[in-house]
C-alpha cells in the first residue's frame, strides 16, 4: 500500500472571493482525490476577523495570520478570544503583513495560493516563488507590476506559477504540450456597462458598477470588470505568463462567460475551454496539475441553447483595453505606474470621490506623467506605486478645486 503524497497549502487572502472558494475545493478534494492528503497549513486575512476565526475552526490550520494592523490591535486587545471570536487551540494566530511572507516560505507549505487582492499580494507571491513553492496565481497584480522580476525568478528558484485567473487557465489547458501559439484571444463578459454609452457611464453608480452579469468576486476586481482595466490587466498578465508578445493577444467580447479564453494555433486551429462561470473550476486545475480530478462544479449543459456570441471589443467606450495593449507593449515601468493608479482611482470611485469615468483617464495620466524606466528592481517599482498613488490624489485634488 502506497500512502497519500501531502499537499501542504498556504492560502494567502483565505476570507477573499478566491480565499473561500479556494477552501471550497480544498474540502471537496480531500473527499474525492485519494492520491493526496490535501492539508490547509496556513490561511490569512486582512481585515474579516470573524470569517478569518470561521475558516480556522473548520480547517484547524497550523498558522493563521492576521495582516491588517488595526483589526490585529483588536484582536491583541482582547486576547485570543474577543466577543464570539476565538481561533483554535492548535492554530498558531500570527499579526502584521510581514507575516504573509513568512507563511509564502515555510518549508513545511508546498503550494502557496496568492489571492491577496491588489500591489499587497505582490511581495508574499514573490517571496514564494523566490523560495521555489508551486504558486497558484489569483493576484494578477504581482505580475502586471513586476512581470520581469517574476520571471527571472521563475527561472533559478524551481518554482511553477499555476494561473487561477479564468482566462489564463483556459489558455494554459488549451496549450498543454502544444508549440508557441499564433495568437492568444481573452474573452471578456463586458461587465454591467457592455451596452452603455460613454455619456450614461459617467453617470454610473457604485451599484451599477457592482452588478456584474456573470461572476460574484471581491470589490476592486468587479469594477475593474466594469470599466475593462482587468482585462487591460489581463492582457499584460498573458504576456508575462506565455512569454507573447501584446500584438499576439486578441480580446473578444463573450457576454455569457462560458468559453473562458482561446488559443490560435500556427496553422490555423481556434482551441477554446468552455465551462460554467465558476471559479472552482481553474483553482482545482491549479492545484491539481497536472492531473484532472473530478470536479465540484457544475457541467455544461448541452441540452439548453447556449447561444454563445463573439463579439468585437469597442475600443472608444472601453479605453482601457488600448491602455493595456500599451502597457504590455512597453514593460518597464509602466505596469507598476498602471496598477498602482488604478487600485487609488477605484479606491476613490467607492468612496463617491470620482466618476466612474474619471478611472481609466487617472491611469492614462499617471503613465503619460511618469519617467519610463525599462528595467527596475523590485524596490524601484514600490516606490513608483506611490508615486503614482500620489499623483493621482494630486490630479483628483486639481479636478475638484
Ligand atoms: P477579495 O476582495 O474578495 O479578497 C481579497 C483578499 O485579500 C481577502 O482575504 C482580504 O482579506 C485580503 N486583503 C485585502 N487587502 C489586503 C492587504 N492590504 N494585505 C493583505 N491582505 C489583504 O478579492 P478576490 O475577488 O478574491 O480577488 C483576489 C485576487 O484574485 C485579485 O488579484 C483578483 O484580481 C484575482 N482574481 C479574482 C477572481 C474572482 O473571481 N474573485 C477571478 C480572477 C482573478
Ligand atoms: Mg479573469
Amino acid at each position: 500500500m502506497t500512502l497519500p503524497k501531502s499537499r501542504r497549502i498556504a492560502i494567502l487572502g483565505a476570507t477573499g472571493s478566491i480565499g473561500t472558494a479556494t477552501c471550497a475545493v480544498i474540502e471537496h478534494l480531500q473527499a474525492v482525490d485519494p492520491e493526496f492528503d490535501w492539508v490547509v497549513h496556513g490561511i490569512s486575512g486582512h481585515a474579516n476577523l470573524d470569517l478569518l476565526a470561521q475558516l480556522a475552526a473548520r480547517y484547524v490550520p497550523k498558522r493563521v495570520i492576521l495582516s491588517d494592523p488595526q483589526c490585529a490591535e483588536t484582536w491583541k486587545n482582547g486576547g485570543n478570544s474577543i466577543e464570539n471570536i476565538a481561533f483554535p487551540a492548535q492554530s498558531r494566530v500570527e499579526v502584521g503583513c510581514e507575516r504573509l511572507v513568512d507563511l509564502a516560505v515555510d518549508s513545511e507549505v508546498d503550494t502557496v495560493v496568492a489571492a491577496i487582492v491588489g500591489r499587497a499580494g505582490l511581495e508574499s507571491t514573490v517571496a514564494a516563488i523566490r523560495a521555489g513553492k508551486r504558486v497558484a496565481l489569483a493576484n494578477k497584480e504581482t505580475l502586471v507590476v513586476a512581470g520581469a522580476v517574476v520571471l527571472e525568478s521563475l527561472k533559478t528558484s524551481g518554482a511553477v506559477l499555476l494561473p487561477v485567473d479564468s482566462e489564463h487557465s483556459a489558455i494554459f489547458q488549451c496549450l498543454a504540450g502544444r508549440e508557441a501559439p499564433r495568437r492568444i484571444v481573452l474573452t471578456a463578459s463586458g461587465g454591467p456597462f457592455r451596452d452603455w454609452t460613454t455619456e450614461q457611464m459617467k453617470s454610473a453608480t457604485i451599484d451599477q458598477a457592482m452588478a456584474h452579469p456573470t461572476w460574484r468576486m471581491g470589490r476592486k476586481i468587479t469594477i475593474d470588470s466594469a470599466t475593462m482595466m482587468n482585462k487591460a490587466l489581463e492582457i499584460i498578465e498573458a504576456k508575462w505568463l506565455f512569454g507573447v508578445s501584446a500584438d499576439q493577444i486578441d480580446v473578444v467580447i463573450h457576454p455569457q462567460s462560458v468559453i473562458h479564453s482561446m488559443v490560435e494555433t500556427l496553422d490555423g486551429s481556434m482551441i477554446a475551454q468552455l465551462s460554467p462561470p465558476d471559479m472552482r473550476l481553474p483553482i482545482q486545475y491549479a492545484l491539481t496539475y497536472p492531473r484532472s480530478v473530478v470536479g465540484a462544479t457544475e457541467m455544461l449543459d448541452l441540452t439548453k441553447n447556449l447561444n454563445l456570441s463573439l463579439l468585437p471589443v469597442d475600443r472608444e467606450r472601453f479605453p482601457a483595453i488600448s491602455l493595456g495593449f500599451e502597457v504590455a507593449r512597453v514593460g518597464g515601468t509602466a505596469g507598476a505606474v498602471v496598477n498602482a493608479a488604478n487600485e487609488e482611482a477605484v479606491g476613490l470611485f467607492l468612496q463617491g470621490r470620482i466618476r466612474f469615468t474619471d478611472i481609466v483617464p487617472a491611469c492614462q495620466m499617471a503613465l503619460e506623467n511618469h519617467t519610463f524606466e525599462q528595467t527596475a528592481t523590485i524596490d524601484r517599482l514600490l516606490e513608483l506605486d506611490r508615486w503614482a498613488r500620489a499623483e493621482v490624489r494630486r490630479w483628483q485634488d486639481r479636478s475638484i478645486s
